[in-house]
């Protein structure tokens, strides 16, 4: 559903993508590993329309989409969780999920919502709580429910284990899995080369600005990519 050709995106005179491809089929889970400064973040932000490109195209669903905004590229399928998960912490963690779930019709808000807690029972059990006492993965998950409550075919993360302790890691690795079970595809932007892997059908390796490799992840051995890539 998602065909990134050749893209190439600027930020002034830095040239952060140099001509990135890639492909996420329906309902398919890739990662995108890369180190620090790789061009992850770029990548995403310039598939939801967030950042132009200065080349290169994205197609959703077969269709260019050029200079298409933001809000029409979330509206055609593609829910964006952004780095750092920019939770409102003021706001309960039921209204912050009724934000996700904006643009769906009245009657399906609060289906969705119970769909959400089916798949994040830790949510459910903390509706009343502000955003902003939740832990770290709490938020995670929080970040990520309200991105699917808006029924996306694609849902981008962006470092969904940045900052948490191994520990979180983990949960958030099984709720992702969830999320990819359910039917949803999955393009992940991850640091962490073993999360990403366990989560991913495929995986594209990022450094400087372009794919170096990429295979199945059955394929790709971490520690050999942690040595030749990601040290
Ligand atoms: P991180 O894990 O830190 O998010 P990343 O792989 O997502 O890394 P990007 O944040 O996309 O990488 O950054 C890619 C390159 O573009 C880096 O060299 C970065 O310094 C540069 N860059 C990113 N945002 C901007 C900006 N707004 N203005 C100028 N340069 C930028």
């Amino acid at each position: 559903m998602l065909a990134v050709d050749s893209l190439v995106t600027r930020y002034g005179a830095v040239e952060a993508l140099h001509g990135v491809s890639l492909t996420v089929g329906p309902g398919e889970a890739v990662a995108i590993v890369g180190p620090n400064g790789a061009g992850k973040t770029t990548l995403l932000r310039t598939i939801s329309g967030l950042v132009r490109p200065a080349a290169g195209t994205v197609e959703i669903d077969g269709r260019v989409m050029g200079r298409t905004a933001a809000h029409r590229i979330a509206r055609l399928g593609v829910s964006h969780v952004p780095e750092g998960r920019a939770i409102l912490s003021t706001l309960s963690v039921r209204d912050n999920l009724l934000m996700g779930g904006y643009r769906l019709p009245g009657g399906e808000i609060e289906s969705r919502m119970a769909e959400m807690i089916d798949l994040f029972p830790v949510l459910g059990r903390k509706l009343d709580d502000l955003g902003g006492v939740l832990s770290g993965g709490e938020q995670q998950m929080l970040a990520i429910a309200r991105g699917l409550m808006a029924k996306p075919r694609l849902l981008m993360i962006d470092e969904p284990s940045m900052g948490l302790a191994p520990r979180i890691v983990g949960d958030v690795l099984e709720a992702l899995k969830r999320v990819v079970a359910s039917g949803t595809a999955v393009l992940v932007a991850e640091q962490n080369a073993g999360l990403a892997l366990e989560v991913a059908d495929r995986a594209y390796v990022m450094v400087v600005g372009e794919v170096v490799t990429s295979g199945r992840s059955a394929d790709l051995d971490e520690n050999s990519l942690l040595e030749t890539y990601l040290a």
